[in-house]
């Protein structure tokens, strides 16, 4: 299932995300894709308002750590494989013992980790251009995550808010 979606602003992003937290599933993996400042971790940061973390407001890139975790509704796993240089690097992370579990994993710049990541997720891609819209393209690939697009298209302040 694929969903193109347009946000003016950041606080459409942050509720699009929200919409996606509220609609996730244990096993959920989101991934984010676009350049630097494209919204990437201001969606992160609405998926763990929506599963109920309760200091959504002060989700970062996980700088240094490369991966954060907080408590929600579901165990939700940010990642952001940016500063990896190498995709041999990643196998001293344990990350792939993380995906298939039960735990949500939000994943910025998943290029490198592509090979590890299960078929089922949603990938989110950003474009953008001088302004502050923001392009959005949603897919879903397998049972969880289109079950999960479903839901977010559902949501009041969702996807249905932005459709382009
Ligand atoms: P990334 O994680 O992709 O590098 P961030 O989410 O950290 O990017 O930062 C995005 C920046 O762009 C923030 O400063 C945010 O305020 C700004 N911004 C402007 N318009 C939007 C929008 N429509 N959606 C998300 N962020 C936006
Ligand atoms: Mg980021």
């Amino acid at each position: 299932m694929k969903c193109a979606l347009t946000t003016r602003d950041p606080e459409e992003t942050l509720s699009l995300g929200a919409a996606i937290g509220a609609a996730a599933r244990p096993g959920l993996v989101v991934t984010l894709e676009g350049g630097l400042g494209a919204g990437k971790t201001v969606l992160a940061k609405g998926i763990a308002k929506g599963l109920g973390v309760p200091g959504w407001k002060y989700v970062t890139s996980p700088t240094f750590a490369l991966h954060n975790v907080y408590q929600g509704r579901l165990l939700l796993h940010h990642i952001d494989l940016y500063r990896l240089g190498r995709a041999e690097e990643i196998d001293g992370l344990g990350l792939d013992d993380l995906l298939g579990g039960s735990d949500v994993c939000v994943i910025e710049w998943p290029d490198l980790f592509w090979r590890e990541l299960p078929a089922d997720r949603l990938s989110v891609r950003f474009s953008w251009g001088a302004s502050d819209e923001r392009a959005l393209d949603v897919e879903s690939s397998g049972p969880l995550s289109d079950e999960v697009l479903k839901r977010t298209a559902r949501a009041p302040n969702g996807a249905e808010t932005a459709e382009r």
